[in-house]
């Protein structure tokens, strides 16, 4: 099944360059970019894309961190997007990651770990119109 899932890079990889990086590993996967671009989130804006998680201990630091410089907001595209993506992406904590995995590869720690993707169809169909609208959303067919 063709799917697609919001992916973003997070201050931490923004902030040590590693956009390309990120972007050739979900390349070289086969998956397709269909939609880019860098933002800023306020406070606001991180609570509430993270408002699922309103209720973990790690809710203000993560929202904190999320909000404190530029990141990348992609909508990728391909068949079972959205679990390939988190295969690709590895576990939360880098600790824990397998090996070749962009956490593993990138991640500072289990807050500061590089790159986001939804983790549900249901996520990503409230996380995808958070950042873009339909018309940026250019599919190849
Ligand atoms: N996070 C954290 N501490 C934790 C668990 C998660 O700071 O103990 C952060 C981390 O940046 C993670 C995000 O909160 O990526 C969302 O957590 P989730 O459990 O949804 O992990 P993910 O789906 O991103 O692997």
């Amino acid at each position: 099944m063709i799917e697609r899932t919001l992916v973003m890079i997070k201050p931490d990889g923004v902030e040590r360059n590693l956009i390309g990086k990120v972007i050739s590993i979900f390349e070289e996967k086969g998956l397709k970019v269909i939609a880019l671009k860098k933002v800023r989130l306020s406070k606001d804006q991180a609570k509430a894309f993270y408002i699922v998680h309103k209720e973990r201990p790690f809710y203000e630091d993560l929202t904190n961190y999320m909000s404190s410089g530029p990141i990348v907001a992609l909508v990728l595209e391909g068949e079972n997007a959205i679990k390939r993506v988190r295969e690709i992406m590895g576990a939360t904590d880098p600790k824990e990651a397998a090996e070749g995995t962009i956490r593993k590869l990138f991640a500072i720690d289990k807050e500061k770990n590089t790159v986001h993707g939804s983790d549900s169809p249901e996520s990503a169909a409230k996380e995808i119109p958070f950042f873009f609208s339909e018309y940026e959303l250019i599919a190849l067919s």
